[in-house]
């Protein structure tokens, strides 16, 4: 018998989308694409990393997440998995956290996360199916979450005109660091939170 499967998660790449190869060069005031159309920057005017969108080509990447999908299942909630709206009633969005109860006495509020929130049959299928997640995971509800930053590649201006690729990092939006980044994954903060138990859910 064929176990259920999880789906390819909604903000995972594929092949058949490459990451777009962009010449980025140094305005006064930061980084731009040399070719650079509005739709490459957010509200925020933070730019965007481009990669080709065919949802379904080629094989998944698992490993690698595609910038625009995971912004929008990030801006809207949209569950990561499937990309139908993330679960919510009156306790808040559902998410899935990587347990770290340790790190300080109200964890998760003001945890700031890369991960999108979940629907609740995603939750439970990724319970069931992955035995790493029982006790490494805890289901939250989430009051209120905020769009705050970005994690993205960081560029330093140089002499030349052309960028100089740092590190990669997280960027919170009106710093001024956020004209220099290219922005991969959009960041929320986390307020309000609740540990639930996903049976009980
Ligand atoms: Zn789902």
């Amino acid at each position: 018998m064929n176990a259920p499967a999880l789906p390819v998660p909604y903000i995972a790449a594929w092949s058949g989308e490459p990451t777009a190869q962009r010449r980025i060069v140094c305005r006064a005031d930061g980084i731009a694409y040399a070719d650079e159309q509005p739709s490459d920057r957010d509200q925020h005017g933070v730019l965007w990393n481009g990669r080709a969108y065919a949802r379904g080509t080629g094989r998944p990447r698992f490993g690698e997440v595609h910038p625009a999908r995971q912004r929008d299942a990030m801006a809207h909630l949209l569950c990561q998995v499937c990309g139908t709206p993330a679960d919510r009633n009156d306790r808040g969005t559902l998410w899935l956290l990587e347990d770290n109860r340790g790190d300080w006495p109200d964890w998760p509020d003001r945890l700031m996360t890369t991960h999108p929130p979940v629907c609740l049959r995603c939750a439970r299928l990724a319970a069931d199916l992955c035995p790493h997640l029982h006790g490494g995971y805890v289901a939250v509800r989430v009051r209120e979450s905020d769009p705050c930053a970005v994690l993205g590649r960081l560029w330093a201006p140089t002499a030349l005109g052309t960028p100089r690729k740092l590190d990669r990092g997280v960027v919170a939006y009106g710093e001024p660091a956020a004209r220099w980044v290219t922005a991969g994954q959009l960041i929320r903060s986390l307020h309000g939170c609740t540990s639930v138990d996903l049976d009980a859910e």
